[in-house]
């Protein structure tokens, strides 16, 4: 069986259903703090998946899963991911992230589980010295966020190294859209993600958008990021683990579309699809962001053979759908 730790979330949720339509048995794992049951529900319907809530900080949590179940790899994704929230409170981030998967780990080898496909990311390599940027770009994260999934890549290595444990590290660039059938999406609380919440001043609710910074050094002033569609992503994580499963060696690999879109494009874009005006103002920038961020990706299409299919127009048109429902729910509990 696989272990998906992080299940109940947007990325984690994906991959389930990726990995379910290809016919795999899953265990989820998840303290349902950023994830929902609501979601386990939905992934429930959709295959044969056992649930066990728990949290990575308590080792007998994990423990348990490892006696219950006959677990051949993990595909881990839990963790908090906001790099504002990182930089203020960087010991939530280290106890989770880090600690949390050190006793992931630990467990893991105590119960000869020797696999596992990892959520990194590309906050790990901090201020681009170059673009687009390969795996092989120096790693200086600037916030808790990247540094706490540095530490773990750093961990994986030695635990190969001293216990054979394999791991293969995906480092996601910025992931956007949400399943074509809309059983489940991006649902974060609160929202800080770029695309969500420009699409959630759509809806009368008098929120305006707020495009954080136009004077940065990119041809429109605003911030370029790779928006790489969740599905794909999805897609990247199976293809990884067999790859894992029949390799059995360690690699990294980038995931992005390698292509840059600037913030004022993906409001264009959200603009066009939904054939609507969006109400919008230009404000102060926000911390931490840097100007350009995108993916030389080469090294995941020519080994793992990945081929990302969907385009920001796909992944705007998949997360309004979502973003419908999650609107109707809520407004179902006023
Ligand atoms: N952004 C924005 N307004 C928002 C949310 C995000 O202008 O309400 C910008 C943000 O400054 C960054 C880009 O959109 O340049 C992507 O931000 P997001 O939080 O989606 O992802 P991140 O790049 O932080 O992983």
């Amino acid at each position: 069986m696989i272990l998906v730790t992080g299940g109940a979330g947007y990325i984690g949720s994906h991959t389930v259903i990726n990995l379910l339509d290809a016919g795999y048995d899953i265990v989820v794992f998840d303290n349902l703090e950023t994830g929902h049951i609501e979601t386990i529900e939905t992934l429930k319907q959709i295959g044969n998946i056992k649930f066990l809530k728990g949290d990575l900080r308590n080792i007998d949590d994990i423990n348990k899963v490892f006696e219950t179940y006959d677990i051949d790899v993990v595909v881990h994704f839990a963790a908090f991911s906001l790099v504002g929230e990182s930089v203020v409170n960087p010991l939530k981030y280290y106890r989770n992230n880090t600690f949390g998967t050190l006793n992931l780990l630990e467990s893991m080898i105590n119960h000869d589980v020797k696999k596992i496909v990892f959520s990194s990311t590309c906050a790990t390599y901090g201020e681009p010295e170059y673009t687009p940027i390969d795996e092989k770009h120096p790693q200086n994260p600037i916030n808790a966020y990247g540094a706490s999934k540095l530490m773990i890549e750093r961990m994986m290595k030695d635990f190969d190294a001293a216990y054979g444990l394999k791991s293969i590290k995906l480092r996601y660039f910025n992931v956007a859209g949400c399943d074509k059938l809309s059983r489940v999406g991006e649902w974060h609380d609160p929202e800080t993600h770029l695309i969500p919440n420009i699409l959630k001043s759509t809806f009368g609710t008098g929120q305006t958008f707020k495009i954080f910074g136009d004077d940065y050094d990119t041809p429109d002033g605003t911030c370029i990021r790779d928006y790489v569609n969740v599905e794909d992503l999805a897609q990247a994580h199976r293809l990884a683990l067999e790859y894992l499963n029949r390799e059995n060696k360690s690699d990294v690999f980038n995931l992005g579309t390698e292509k840059g879109d600037s913030v004022k494009t993906v409001f264009n874009v959200c603009e066009q699809v939904l054939n609507k005006k969006i109400p919008v103002e230009v404000v102060e920038r926000r911390p931490g962001d840097p100007a350009k961020l995108y993916a030389d990706a080469g090294k995941a299409k020519s080994i793992l053979k990945w081929q990302p299919e969907r385009n920001i127009e796909n992944s705007i048109s998949s997360a309004y759908k979502w973003e419908c429902r999650l609107q109707s729910k809520e407004n179902a509990h006023v």
